[in-house]
């Protein structure tokens, strides 16, 4: 995708805090983070949100790294969540498909009310 920002962080046209990379999957921090602990985790292949036919296998790949990104922000222990927002409803500002880390603090419970 010629104009997708996390196919450029993924190419290395954009720069980006690399938290880890492999073949497939690059993890980076969210540039405006809501949480001490926000990072993104993506595969490098366009895939727009997580139900845009990713190979199942690449989506394995996408979750494996989250235990990854955890133990080296180091919140693997203390716990954390995981988003992946997924289309219009979702709130899905980048549409390039990405998982959201987030931690360092204790997270709310629950949502808030709809706005
Ligand atoms: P979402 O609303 O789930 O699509 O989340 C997109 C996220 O990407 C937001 O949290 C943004 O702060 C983040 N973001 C957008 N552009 C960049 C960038 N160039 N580098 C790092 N994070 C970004």
């Amino acid at each position: 995708m010629n104009d997708c920002i996390f196919c450029k962080i993924a190419a290395h046209e954009v720069a980006a805090q690399v938290v880890y990379e492999d073949d497939d999957v690059i993890a980076f921090e969210d540039v405006n983070p809501q949480v001490p602990v926000h990072t993104l985790i993506i595969p490098k292949q366009h895939y727009a949100h997580v139900g845009d036919n990713v190979p199942p296998d690449l989506l394995g790949k996408v979750f494996s790294a989250v235990r990854v990104v955890a133990e080296a922000k180091g919140v693997a222990e203390s716990g954390y969540r995981i988003i992946a927002n997924s289309g219009e409803d979702g709130r899905q500002t980048v549409h390039h498909l990405h998982v959201h880390l987030l931690g360092g603090t204790r997270l709310p419970i629950r949502m808030g009310p709809a706005d």
